[in-house]
């Protein structure tokens, strides 16, 4: 079924506006539901410039919220300063404040530099640390995190046996601002589309070590689910939210 007399471009049958409309009033609709930002908050918007963290900026700015974005660069060549020149094009465009902490000034040396065996680990830990120091100020933080990355979430913490923590809203604590994901029902499939139908990126890259993590595998083990049952990643995702509110 088409919406309109011009050419669909995904299964869901609509056109390039009505696929923007359509996906841009789920994130409004998300944002209500889970009330996750009041309309005097500050946001501060973790972006790396790739495409979820921009369209995530995109849509809150054209939503009204006051939006600051705060880029996190671990110092990875070949990866980080693509999407940063990105994300510096679409804050000029978009008259949107952003800063940037780098881990080699404010730990000291770049994730590559330092060269551990587990780099994922250290960078998680101190992307959480600079993200949570510099959001002190701000009422709310919005992440790119997609539908994709909750179900690989979900299904990572039952393969541990970790205690459940991809929620669509992450209360405040001692440690951290509140923490929402607005794209948090939306496919990763879907968010390229959108990026790419607004001209958000100028290349979709991956960070090098994305390759050798459990998510990875986990990723790979969901997209051969979703090729045999399509709407596996959404179920996964949906199931576990409404068990929050149960
Ligand atoms: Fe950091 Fe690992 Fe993500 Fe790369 S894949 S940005 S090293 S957490």
């Amino acid at each position: 079924m088409n919406c309109c007399k011009e050419s669909p471009i995904s299964e869901r049958g609509l056109c390039k506006e009505h696929f923007s409309e359509w996906l841009e009033n789920s994130v409004a609709q998300t944002i209500k539901e889970y009330s996750m930002i009041n309309p005097q908050d500050r946001v501060l918007v973790a972006a790396s410039g790739g495409k979820d963290s921009l369209t995530v900026l995109k849509i809150l700015k054209k939503l009204g919220f006051n939006v600051t974005a705060l880029c996190i660069d671990e110092g990875i060549s070949n990866y980080r300063e693509h999407t940063i020149v990105d994300l510096e094009k679409f804050c000029t465009e978009h008259d949107i404040s952003l800063s940037i902490k780098t881990f080699e000034k404010e730990k000291g040396t770049k994730l590559e530099t330092l060269n551990p065996t587990h780099p994922c680990t250290t960078c998680g830990v101190w992307r959480r640390d600079l993200l949570a120091s510099g959001a002190k100020d701000f009422d709310v933080i919005a992440t790119g995190h997609n539908l994709d990355d909750e179900a690989q979430s979900i299904l990572m913490n039952v393969f541990k046996n970790h205690p459940m923590r991809p929620a669509p809203v992450l209360a405040a604590n001692k440690a951290f601002t509140k923490r929402v994901k607005p794209l948090y029902f939306i496919s990763e499939a879907d968010i390229r589309r959108y990026a790419y139908i607004h001209d958000l990126v100028s290349v979709f890259t991956e960070c090098p070590n994305a390759d050798s993590t459990f998510r990875r595998t986990i990723q790979n083990f969901l997209e051969n689910r979703e090729r045999e049952t399509p709407g596996a990643k959404e179920r996964i995702v949906r199931s576990y939210a409404l068990s929050l509110s149960s």
